[in-house]
């Protein structure tokens, strides 16, 4: 379905917003993999018209101010939506913030609407008209909290959806790989290594100006997608947020991928950093591979921590492909689509729900769950619900522990597989 993101600085009433476009029905937040506690995703309905409303409010500005926090929010609404409803507040009218907000818009290939938000009374609307001045289009004066203008401005969002919706990851065209690391494990290196054969991806929306974010390039005779190479090749610098804004950049490629490719730089020790970029592509839910670039670095002695490393540090994301490799002397970097296609394999892999229930049943025959109280909490019915990443429900007779949810995932991987793919595990206890 097609996703629509709302933008804005805190308290221009972004909240308020969501709630009046998903009136009185229960906001049901989607319990899918890749809604993250700084984005929330509200299944919502206009006209017979099903979309993701995402509601960026969250993302309280840091140390660096509301200005990267807002410009931060605007570009990863680019990235990551079709529709893009940008909220100033009309009685406050155009701050610092909300220029620089602009700004970026400017550049996005997908609609903006301009709302004019605490737009209270009739004397405000004259006000707005000045907003024309922006260059978004038409300002359309609202009250959240009253409702005025809500029905208008739902009829234009619905209208601005594009054919095609840019979440439905089925596009056309290469598989999309993010590849991502902190800064210095070798990316754009590795971006040159595969650029004898980089192409840009033709920008089609036409008249405008954007730099192709993504190129295509040839791995072991396979055309691959990957995304945000401009990112990649420019070296965005930020005097300030420098590192906020990196990891929203990381979070953008991941989210526009089908698989995320995280370097790492085998010459040094695992850092934080590091794991925080994995826990992105993992939280995400998409496929993982495991690059340890700069191989021709390591000797025998470097080798041996290294794998200790990966098995005190690693243990999360074992079940990930992993290649070792070198950007300098172009080693292995082949080996990278072997992983990835790997990878893509178990993310859509499915097992079909005759096979599962019995498997489920074996498996609480030979270890059922501890007993509560006397009673043994067990699966009525399970069902593989999706792919990219798989997902399985399971229907029990009371809650299960979460350790028994981790073998339930560990044993499917060992008996099916899924290989470079998260899973994802939903328990429905009966009432
Ligand atoms: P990025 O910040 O992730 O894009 O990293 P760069 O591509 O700029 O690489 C950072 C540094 O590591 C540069 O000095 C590169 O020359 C070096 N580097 C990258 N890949 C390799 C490699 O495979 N082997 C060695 N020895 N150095 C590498």
């Amino acid at each position: 379905v097609p996703t629509v993101a709302v933008v804005g600085r805190p308290n221009v009433g972004k909240s308020t917003l969501v709630n009046r476009i998903l009136g009185r029905r229960a906001a049901v937040v989607q319990d899918q993999p890749g809604v993250t506690r700084d984005r929330i995703a509200y299944d919502a309905e206009w006209a017979g018209k099903n979309f993701s409303l995402v509601d960026t409010g969250g993302w309280e500005p840091d140390a660096d101010g509301i200005g990267a926090a807002i410009a931060a929010q605007a570009e990863l609404a680019m990235r990551t939506s079709d529709v893009i409803v940008f909220v100033l507040d009309a009685r406050v009218g155009v701050t610092a913030a909300d220029e620089q907000a602009v700004r970026i818009l400017h550049r996005a290939k997908k609609p903006v609407i301009l709302v004019a938000n605490k737009a209270d009374s009739e004397k405000q609307e004259a006000d707005i008209a000045e907003l024309w001045s922006l260059g978004l289009g038409q300002p359309r004066p609202l009250s959240a909290l009253h409702g005025r203008g809500a029905g208008d401005l739902l009829d234009d969002i619905v209208e601005a959806f594009p054919e095609e919706p840019t979440g439905s990851l089925k596009e056309e065209g290469p598989h999309r790989i993010a590849l991502v690391g902190r800064p210095n494990v070798g990316k754009s290196s590795l971006l040159n290594k595969l650029a004898g054969s980089a192409r840009s991806v033709v920008d089609d929306a036409a008249g405008t100006t954007v730099d192709p974010v993504d190129s295509i390039v040839t791995i072991d005779d396979e055309d691959w997608t990957l995304v945000d190479t401009a990112g990649i090749r420019k070296r965005v610098k930020f005097a300030s947020g420098a590192e906020y804004y990196a990891s929203l950049r990381t979070q953008a490629a991941i989210e526009s991928a089908e698989v995320a490719i995280v370097l790492l730089d085998a010459s040094e020790p695992l850092s934080e950093q590091d794991q925080r970029v994995i826990s992105q592509a993992v939280e995400a839910g998409r496929a993982l591979v495991l690059a340890f670039n700069k191989w021709d670095l390591v000797d025998e002695d470097r080798r041996y921590y290294l794998e200790k490393e990966i098995d005190r540090e690693l243990a999360q994301v074992a079940w990930a492909p992993r290649v070792n490799i070198s950007a300098l002397t172009g080693r292995s970097v082949q080996k990278m689509a072997i992983a990835a296609r790997t990878a893509l394999e178990g993310w859509t892999q499915r097992i079909t729900t005759g096979e599962l229930n019995k498997w489920i049943s074996d498996l609480q025959a030979a270890t059922p769950h501890p007993g509560r109280s006397g009673k043994i909490p067990k699966v009525l019915f399970a069902s593989q619900v999706g792919i990219e990443p798989p997902r399985f429900v399971l229907f029990t007779t009371g809650p299960f522990d979460k350790q028994y949810q981790r073998f339930i995932t560990r044993r499917l991987r060992e008996d099916f597989g899924f290989t470079g793919s998260p899973i994802d595990l939903v328990i429905k206890p009966r009432e």
